[in-house]
């Protein structure tokens, strides 16, 4: 499965503590980030990351193009609620495309969690039959 990883700044340390925590299961799965996500998603884990542009500079946009194709699985994404992001219009834009191509996505930890144990349990294979 193609899984994007990204986390806004004051939720990197939750990311990098949930990469570590479900190595063992995201080590199987092709793993994309933003920028500075995945440059620290891959310093405290040996999990090998797609790294694309950072966030504020057209990262959720590429991923998001990802999306627009189909060929994302499954989105964990982070975000601050707490603090306004410059490039606020390419999240809603990232998010917005995984309810049009109807892929999984979580925004919080506690949904985070049950994907990736959904992840683990193979609940979404069917998208290999929809992926483009
Ligand atoms: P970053 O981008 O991983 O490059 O910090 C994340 C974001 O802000 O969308």
């Amino acid at each position: 499965m193609n899984v994007a990883l990204i986390a806004h700044d004051n939720k990197k340390e939750l990311m990098m503590n949930f990469v570590i925590a479900y190595e063992n299961i995201l080590k199987n799965h092709n793993l994309f980030s933003t920028g500075t996500t995945g440059k620290r998603v891959m310093e405290v884990t040996s999990l090998k990351v797609h790294r694309f542009q950072s966030g504020p500079l057209g990262g959720d946009q590429q991923i998001g193009a990802v999306i627009a194709e189909n060929r994302m699985d499954m989105v964990i994404f982070l975000r601050d609620p707490m603090t306004p992001q410059p490039h606020e219009p390419d999240i809603q834009a990232l998010i917005r495309l995984c309810d049009v191509h109807v892929i999984p996505v979580a925004t919080n930890l506690a949904t985070a969690e049950i994907l990736i144990r959904g992840l683990e349990r193979g609940d979404i294979e069917w998208r290999k039959h929809v992926r483009d």
